[in-house]
């Protein structure tokens, strides 16, 4: 795909990069590169201003590195809730999720305020979810995404802010509700790591035509790529047990 690029923000991997989170970076970008799209990578640190991208990235972490973050973030939130609706593609993954909420309520210490990207708010339960998670959505084909969660925060989603599917394993937003991740418009979080994408390729490929879509102005139709590897990976995780 000759002339075509998709530029990439990512948010604070120095402070927020739990199990591996940074393998969807490494996944958008071959999968970018393996159809001749130009991979544009903009890593995005403490103090550094955020210029436009068409997609933003944020990883998981522990509550202090949050706290590290979560001022930082709030700082840019007019300019990133501009960016959401300008049709912005946002990936957040569980501590960055949080994040893109209204609030992070950790068990101990400060109310962490968030970027208000989701209309939705996390509060630090007792229990720890830690284990093997399958969703099923209603977007994605196959329908299903895999992954393992690890957090005590309990998310609650409000008004136009939509789950990414049912839990058919494990406990996702709260353990309460049956639900997992979030979106509105093109925000996207989820408490899924692996990391997320290199086992749900057909999610990588969903994100990245809605990215490249916002840039272009246009639907995108992708060749296939040879995904047997992925998709074992996918399929021998789907219904694993917690
Ligand atoms: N610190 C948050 C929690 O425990 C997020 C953890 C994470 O990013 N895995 O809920």
């Amino acid at each position: 795909m000759k002339d075509i690029k998709l530029s990439v923000g990512h948010l604070y991997p120095k402070h927020l990069n739990l199990y591996g989170d940074m393998g969807n970076i490494i996944t958008l970008k071959k999968r970018c590169e393996w159809r001749g799209i130009e991979f544009d990578y903009d890593e995005i640190g403490i103090g550094d201003s955020i210029k436009e991208h068409d997609f933003y990235f944020i990883g998981g972490g522990q509550d202090k590195q949050q706290q590290e973050v979560a001022s930082e973030l709030f700082k840019n939130k007019s300019f990133l809730a501009d960016e959401r609706d300008r049709g912005s593609v946002f990936l957040g993954i569980c501590g960055g999720y949080q994040l893109f909420g209204h609030y992070y309520q950790p068990f101990d210490g400060e109310r962490l305020e968030g970027i208000s990207l989701l209309d939705a708010y996390t509060v630090a339960g007792k229990k720890r979810f830690i284990g093997n998670v399958t969703v099923e959505t209603d977007f994605l084909n196959p329908s299903t995404l895999v992954g393992f969660e690890n957090h005590s925060g309990l998310t609650y989603l409000q008004g136009d802010t939509k789950p990414l599917g049912k839990n058919i394993v494990g406990n996702g937003n709260n353990g309460v509700d049956g639900f997992e991740g979030g979106r509105y418009m093109n925000v996207f979080g989820t408490y899924l790591h692996g990391s997320l994408l290199p086992k749900n390729p057909h999610f990588a490929d969903y994100l990245i035509k809605l990215a490249l879509e916002k840039r272009y102005g246009h639907d995108f139709v992708f060749e296939n790529l040879d995904d047997k590897l992925e998709l074992c990976a996918h399929n021998s995780l789907v219904g694993k047990g917690y």
